[in-house]
């Protein structure tokens, strides 16, 4: 009996008749990215769990209970990435990128891995679309940062649809603080936290106030607030960036519980979220990391950045019905006999140099008129060009659009790149 392998649960396959929302995506991507000067940066999928440990925490979901670790061969704990600017920062640092006083603009796309239960905009292999910048510390890089993916959301058309949350954590001196007042508060109430939530609370106890347990809202928005524990410098960075985001004409609206789930953030945390997928409602997150490039190694570097999830963009397109439709050749090219389709097949090479930018089929197969032509038909293709005997003596060929009632011509083959080219443009 034959074996039938299944993919795992949660890695998709992305199958052609879907790539083209992918495709669109990747390209506006690259093009934002460029606009605004940040370079690309590839880095391994696969890393020491300890990078991970170190600079997302211990104590965090992701460190918890999601990733992909294994022991190579040689008895060293790896593990798949899941999220990639802890990769980034040992990139940069490895390599010598962070000279004092450098600036670095980068951005990476690529896969990431998460264990987690799979659903709608929820996957375990998944991609991130990621900018990082090293070097800055004011709040202008924060809003250029938001205002590139302001500018991606409105050239994929679903800028209607997210709406840009911000918060500020405060520097390393302003959580301790914080973090003090809210423990002493969250004991006083703890028979009211969940399992969750008290193993938090000796590690990370600004996460309890991220908890969507019904039972301890009341409690959590009694919580003190940590905009009471931020120093002046810190509030005037919140002011300046929310005054930058204003006179760009980007509305932002203040959410003093998003905390976010990563241990490295300080100042400056945000998210672009939708109301149009459910329980996924993140599509895009990020935040200022100032202490995570020393931790990694890095003298004194500043460090922000963000990353959404290509599924969810695209997920989102769908749902607004702005993803482009599958992509179809523009020409096929067939041959009526054995001697003409031997011929069909440098014609395509020559219509290939004629016409860079179109995609052009050729059909391998001689066979009758009529089962060409409904092969033609099924590759979506808006024209056929047709190589018979006849046509092959005249140095001639036969054109017929095979969108629309238009007739059929003959032409010689030197007006093959007009007639195309005008043919094409309709
Ligand atoms: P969530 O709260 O939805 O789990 P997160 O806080 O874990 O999100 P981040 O680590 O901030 O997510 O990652 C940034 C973005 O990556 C998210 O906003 C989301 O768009 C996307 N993302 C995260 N996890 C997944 C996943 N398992 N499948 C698909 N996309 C994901
Ligand atoms: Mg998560």
């Amino acid at each position: 009996m034959k074996t039938r392998f299944t993919r795992l649960r949660g890695m998709p396959d992305l199958l052609p008749a879907t790539i083209a929302p992918w495709q669109q995506l990747e390209a506006a991507a690259r093009h934002a990215m460029r606009a605004y000067g940040y370079a690309e940066m590839r880095t391994p999928v696969i890393e020491r769990t300890s990078l991970f440990q170190r600079s997302i925490g211990e104590a965090t979901d992701i460190v918890e209970k999601e990733m992909y670790t294994f022991d190579d061969r040689k008895g060293e704990s790896l593990s798949l990435r899941p999220e990639n600017t802890a990769g980034c920062v040992r990139a940069a640092v490895e390599n010598g990128l962070l000279q004092p006083g450098s600036v670095n603009r980068i951005w990476y796309c690529g896969p990431m891995f998460r264990y987690e239960r799979p659903q709608l905009g929820r996957q375990r292999q998944f991609q991130q679309v990621g900018a990082e910048v090293y070097g800055l510390s004011g709040p202008a890089i924060e809003a250029e940062l938001i205002l590139l993916s302001a500018r991606l959301w409105r050239e994929l058309g679903i800028s209607g649809a997210v709406k840009l949350e911000i918060n500020t954590l405060g520097d390393t001196q302003d959580r301790a603080r914080y973090r003090e007042k809210l423990v002493s508060y969250f004991e006083a109430n703890r028979s009211i936290l969940d399992e969750d939530s008290l193993r938090r609370l000796a590690h990370n106890p600004l996460r309890i106030l991220d908890s969507k347990n019904r039972d301890m809202q009341d409690m959590i928005n009694q919580a003190p607030a940590l905009r009471d524990s931020l120093s002046d410098a810190s509030l005037q960075h919140f002011d300046e960036l929310r005054e930058l985001l204003s006179v760009s004409g980007v509305d932002a609206v203040e959410n003093p519980r998003l905390v976010r789930g990563l241990d490295y953030y300080s100042h400056t945390v945000f998210e672009w979220t939708t109301d149009q997928l459910g329980a996924q409602s993140a599509v895009c997150a990020g935040g200022r990391y100032d202490g995570l490039l020393e931790q990694l190694g890095a003298n004194n570097m500043p460090g922000v950045g963000w990353a959404f999830g290509m599924e969810r963009v695209i997920a989102l397109m769908d749902a607004l019905g702005v993803t482009p439709p599958a992509q179809t050749p523009d020409i096929f090219i067939m041959g009526t006999d054995d001697v003409a389709q031997a011929d069909s097949l440098a014609l395509a090479e020559t219509v290939r140099e004629l016409l860079p930018n179109a995609s052009v089929l050729h059909n391998t197969a001689a066979g009758s008129l009529k089962s060409q032509f409904r092969k033609a038909d099924k590759s979506g293709a808006s024209l056929a060009v047709i190589l018979g005997s006849e046509e092959l003596g005249n140095g001639q060929v036969t054109i017929k659009p095979l969108l629309g009632g238009a007739e059929q011509t003959t032409i010689a083959r030197q007006q093959l790149e007009p007639t195309l080219s005008r043919l094409l443009a309709r």
